[in-house]
């Protein structure tokens, strides 16, 4: 009875994620829906690196195509934490990645986890005439509730 109820769960879950790849017009492959179950679930920005091992050292090349994809569909946006290593992580619904949906980020210097803060946009920045705006990178460092129990 148990095992029918979370065979049922999972399956309603992974027609979500499947459904929010189309979405954004994007194949769902077996890989694809791995790696956006991953985002889904996870609130920490993650690196390439990270995910190759959360996912038993699968092709490199493979994941990292699969992220490009996603950012270039808005599914995922890059972070610069500062670390010198990029960072991924999951776009909320409807952002198109456009100046207006760019967000603040907290990076934690203790255990050096990096999170989006979506609720606070970057506020509009006077530039001179003529020079548009295509990124920002707003981050915050310091330390992080769980690091600071
Ligand atoms: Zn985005
Ligand atoms: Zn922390
Ligand atoms: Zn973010």
């Amino acid at each position: 009875m148990l095992t029918n109820f979370v065979a049922h769960g999972i399956e309603m879950k992974s027609q979500l994620i499947e459904e929010k790849l189309l979405l954004k017009k994007v194949k769902p492959t077996a890989m694809r829906l791995l790696v956006m179950e991953y985002f889904v679930n996870e609130s920490t920005a993650t690196s390439l690196r990270q995910l190759e091992s959360h996912f038993d050292h699968s092709d490199m090349s493979t994941l990292y195509r699969t992220l490009k994809t996603f950012v270039e569909h808005n599914i995922l946006h890059t972070i610069d934490d500062g670390s010198g290593t990029i960072k991924y992580a999951k776009c909320i619904d409807g952002c198109i990645c456009e100046p207006q949906d760019l967000h603040y980020h907290f990076h934690c210097l203790a255990c050096k986890k990096t999170i989006c803060l979506t609720e606070q946009s970057i506020p509009s920045v006077q530039l001179p005439e003529n020079y548009s705006m295509s990124d920002a990178n707003m981050v915050v460092k310091g330390i992080c509730a769980e690091c600071n129990k």
